[in-house]
C-alpha cells in the first residue's frame, strides 16, 4: 500500500515539480529575489494546491491534503529526494494554520485556512509592543466589546511583513485587571481597514522587514477570538511553540550542492588530495557538519515521537536554541573560510552568492532573537524541560 504510494508520488512530482523548484536556496538567491514569486514558484503552488499538497496534513475540507502521517512521511522523503523547495511558506502555514487547527471553530477554519493553503493571503503576527517583548504577557494593546466586535487601540512593533500582510493575528488585553496572563485575547482581524497604520521600520541595509503597527480603533468581529476571551495566552504559547519549531529548522541547512560548506572551502582556500588544504578550516567544516546531522536527526526523531498528531511542547526551545545558534556558526564560519570576499555589500568585486552570503550573516543574527531570544529559550528549557528549581533570590545585600 504505502510502496504503490510512494510510487504514485514519485511519479507525481516527476512530472509536475518545475526543475527550477529543484535545489536548496542559495542565501544570495534568497536574499536578491526579495521575496517575490517567479512563474515557476506560482505554478508550483498551483500544482501542488491542487492536490491540497501545499499542506498535506490538514484535513481536505480546509484546503489540505488529508495526509496520513505515513503518507506524509512519504510525501515529504520523495520532495527531499528531489530537493524540491517548499512552495507555501510564512506564517499561515507555520503558524496561525496549525494553532487555528487546534484552537478554531469549525467556521473560523473554513474561513482562514483554504486561503493559507492556496498561498493567496498573507498574515502578520502582533505580539511584541514597544514594552512588551520578552515580558511578552505586559502587552498593552486593549481591545473593548462594541455590539458584535471588539474596538482596538494601541501599538505593536517589530511586525515581520506588516506591510504586505492582508490579516494579522494579534494579542489584545480585554481585563486590565486579571493577573497579566488571564487578560490577553487571541484575535484575528483583516489589516484592510482605516483603523490600522503600518510604519515601515528601515533597518541600515535599506530593506523594511519588520513595521511599526498602530490600531486606532481598529475593528475586530468577535467571531474571529480564537479560543476563549482572557485566555488568549494558552493559544499563544502553542502558537509560539509552532513558530521556535520552525524558525529552529533553519539550522542543519547547507545550502546546493555547489555551495556546500566543503565545495565554498575548496573554492576559497584550496584542495590538496581532494581535501580541503587547511587543516584547521577541514576540522571545523567537519565538526560543523556533523553537529548538523546530529541535529536534523534529532528534528526527525522529534517529529516521528509527535507522530500521533500532539502538538509541540516546551522542547520546541530547545529545536529554536541549538537551531539558531548552529546557523549562526555557520555563517561565522562561512566569513573564516571566505574573508572579506564574505563582507562585501554592493559592487563589481563580489559575485551573487558572496554578496548573498554578507546579508544571511547579518540576517541569521536575528533569528536567534525573534520568535522569543535565546536567554529566553534557555529559561524555558530549565524551567519546563528540565523542571530545574528556581535560582535563590539574588543577594540583595
Ligand atoms: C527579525 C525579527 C522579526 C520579528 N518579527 C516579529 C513579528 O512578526 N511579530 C512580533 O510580534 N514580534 C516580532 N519580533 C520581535 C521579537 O519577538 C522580540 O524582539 C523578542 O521577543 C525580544 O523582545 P525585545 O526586542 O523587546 O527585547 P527585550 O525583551 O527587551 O530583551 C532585551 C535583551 O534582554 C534579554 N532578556 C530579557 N528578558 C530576559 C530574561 N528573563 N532572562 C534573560 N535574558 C533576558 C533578552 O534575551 C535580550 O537579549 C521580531 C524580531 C526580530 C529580530
Amino acid at each position: 500500500m504505502s510502496e504503490a504510494f510512494r510510487q504514485e508520488v514519485r511519479e507525481w512530482l516527476e512530472a509536475n515539480c518545475p526543475p527550477s523548484m529543484r535545489g536548496p536556496v542559495d542565501p544570495a538567491e534568497a536574499f536578491l529575489a526579495g521575496g517575490q514569486r517567479t512563474d515557476d514558484h506560482q505554478l508550483w503552488i498551483d500544482r501542488l494546491h491542487e492536490r491540497g499538497w501545499t499542506v498535506p496534513a490538514w484535513p481536505k475540507e480546509y484546503g489540505g491534503g488529508g495526509l496520513d502521517w505515513e503518507q506524509n512521511r512519504i510525501l515529504q522523503d520523495e520532495l527531499r529526494r528531489i530537493n524540491a523547495r517548499p512552495a507555501v511558506t510564512g506564517m499561515g502555514v507555520t503558524m496561525i494554520g496549525p494553532a487555528l487547527l487546534e484552537f478554531g471553530t469549525h467556521e473560523q477554519k473554513l474561513e482562514h485556512l483554504p486561503k493559507i493553503a492556496s498561498g493567496e493571503i498573507n498574515w502578520c503576527q502582533g505580539y511584541s509592543e514597544p514594552n512588551a517583548g520578552s515580558d511578552l504577557a505586559s502587552l498593552r494593546t486593549k481591545a473593548v466589546e462594541d455590539g458584535d466586535e471588539y474596538v482596538i487601540n494601541g501599538q505593536k512593533i517589530w511586525t515581520s511583513g506588516a506591510d504586505r500582510a492582508d490579516w494579522i493575528f494579534c494579542l489584545v488585553r480585554t481585563d486590565f485587571d486579571a493577573p497579566k496572563h488571564e487578560g490577553i485575547t487571541f484575535i484575528l482581524f483583516t489589516m484592510h481597514q482605516p483603523g490600522v497604520t503600518v510604519k515601515p521600520i528601515k533597518l541600515i541595509s535599506g530593506l523594511s522587514p519588520f513595521c511599526e503597527t498602530f490600531f486606532n480603533d481598529a475593528r475586530a468581529l468577535k467571531k474571529n477570538v480564537v479560543g476563549e476571551v482572557n485566555k488568549g495566552w494558552t493559544v499563544a504559547k502553542r502558537l509560539l511553540q509552532y513558530e521556535r519549531t520552525s524558525i529552529g529548522g533553519i539550522g542543519g541547512g547547507g545550502g546546493s550542492r555547489e555551495n556546500s560548506m566543503e565545495n565554498v572551502a575548496k573554492r576559497y582556500i584550496g584542495e590538496q588530495d581532494g581535501r580541503i588544504a587547511d587543516d584547521q578550516i577541514r576540522s571545523r567544516v567537519i565538526t560543523h557538519r556533523m553537529n548538523d546531522k546530529a541535529f536534523s536527526l534529532t528534528t526527525r526523531r522529534n517529529q516521528e515521537e509527535l507522530k500521533s498528531g500532539l502538538a509541540p511542547g516546551p522542547a520546541s526551545s530547545m529545536f529554536k536554541y541549538y537551531g539558531t545558534e548552529q546557523n549562526k556558526r555557520r555563517y561565522e564560519l562561512l566569513l573564516s573560510i571566505m574573508g572579506t570576499q564574505a563582507v562585501g555589500w554592493e559592487g563589481d568585486s563580489f559575485d551573487d552568492y558572496e554578496l548573498g552570503t554578507t546579508r544571511a550573516w547579518l540576517r541569521s543574527k536575528a533569528n536567534s532573537i525573534e520568535g522569543g531570544t535565546s536567554e529566553v529559550q534557555l529559561n524555558i528549557i530549565a524551567k519546563r524541560v528540565l523542571e530545574l528549581p528556581e535560582p535563590p533570590a539574588a543577594n540583595q545585600g
